[in-house]
């Protein structure tokens, strides 16, 4: 099933993201994670891509095809254009229909740091249309960003964009992080107002730690509720008692999206299978839509 199918089978959708391992680093260690994760029965997991450069392409796609073979559960190939040519592009589509990968969340990519030179792309909207004209077989997402996009300040602009994407002919969305669900539902209303009709799966990503969240919160422009200050002050000198506030603080947040009706929950691993288990075992059955 497509994850564009499993979407309008109107479940709500629980997956999970991965990403591949660093330049060297033992690639035996992700199979290990998709293991663990494959185990609590996603709808589908989503591996993320590299900005630039072939390995990271290819272990994009080596991955993806062991979920789908390996699990049997669907895989989300992303895909950015920030530095790719339309032949590039075409490649890597063909190299993920031939490893039966028919998932593609499609994305402009973060900068590259010299430019982005040579890219027939402009923005996320042009690859959709690329790849929803050129190879029909794809079930496309894309993403979304409940606070806008950092580098949109405009918010009702952010919106205009998000629905060029669905217009150019994305199936769903998943969004970036957020930590206020008020944030989330507002967003949906302002989206759902505006014509945006296609499934949006929430992007759950807990706290791990204080580098972490700064990271965050400066790369993306997400807003900390005080709920998460005051968590970050109380366990200022104890990492793992921060770590667990955090990952439940994700749980809870996940169970009321499920309870006030979200499309989809998409849990952002970070390659800790433990994250992912203890979210969704907090989450019951009876929290989904029957
Ligand atoms: P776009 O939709 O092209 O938006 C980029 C900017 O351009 C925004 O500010 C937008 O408002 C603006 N814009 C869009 N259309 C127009 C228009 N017609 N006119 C003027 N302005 C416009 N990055 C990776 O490198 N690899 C990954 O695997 C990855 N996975 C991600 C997964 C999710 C769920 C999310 C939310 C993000 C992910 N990212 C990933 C980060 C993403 O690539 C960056 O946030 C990037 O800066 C924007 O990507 P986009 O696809 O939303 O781009």
């Amino acid at each position: 099933m497509s994850i564009a199918e499993c979407y309008r089978s109107n479940k709500q959708t629980l997956s999970f993201e991965v990403f591949p391992p660093k330049k060297d680093a033992d690639i035996s260690k992700i199979y290990e994670v998709l293991r663990e994760v494959a185990a609590i029965g996603p709808d589908f997991i989503s591996v993320t891509y590299g900005a630039s450069g072939k390995e990271r392409s290819d272990k994009t796609v080596e991955i993806a095809a062991n979920i789908e073979r390996g699990f049997d559960i669907p895989a989300l190939a992303h895909l950015t254009c920030i530095a790719a040519t339309r032949e590039e592009i075409g490649e890597i589509l063909l190299k993920l229909r031939a490893k039966g990968i028919r998932n593609i969340l499609a994305l402009l990519g973060d900068p590259i740091k010299g430019g982005s030179a040579g890219s027939d792309y402009a923005y996320a909207s042009d690859l959709i249309r690329h790849i929803r004209e050129n190879y029909g077989d794809f079930s496309i997402g894309a993403a979304a960003y409940p606070e806008g996009h950092i580098r949109c300040e405009d918010f009702s602009e952010g919106i205009r964009h998000l629905r060029l994407k669905e217009e150019a002919g994305a199936d769903f969305f998943i969004t970036q992080l957020f930590f206020d669900n008020e944030v989330f539902y507002r967003f949906l209303d302002i989206a759902r107002a505006s014509g945006i009709t296609k499934p949006i799966s929430a992007g759950i990503m807990p706290i791990l730690s204080r580098q972490q969240i700064e990271r965050m919160i400066f790369m993306c422009g997400v807003s900390l509720p005080s709920r998460i200050i005051k968590l970050l002050y109380r366990y200022e000198n104890d990492d793992g008692s921060l770590r667990q506030a955090g990952i439940e603080y994700a749980a809870v947040q996940a169970r009321d999206l499920l309870r006030n009706g979200v499309d989809g929950i998409h849990i952002y691993t970070m390659n800790q299978p433990d994250i992912a288990r203890i979210i969704s075992s907090y989450v019951s059955a009876r929290d989904f839509k029957q």
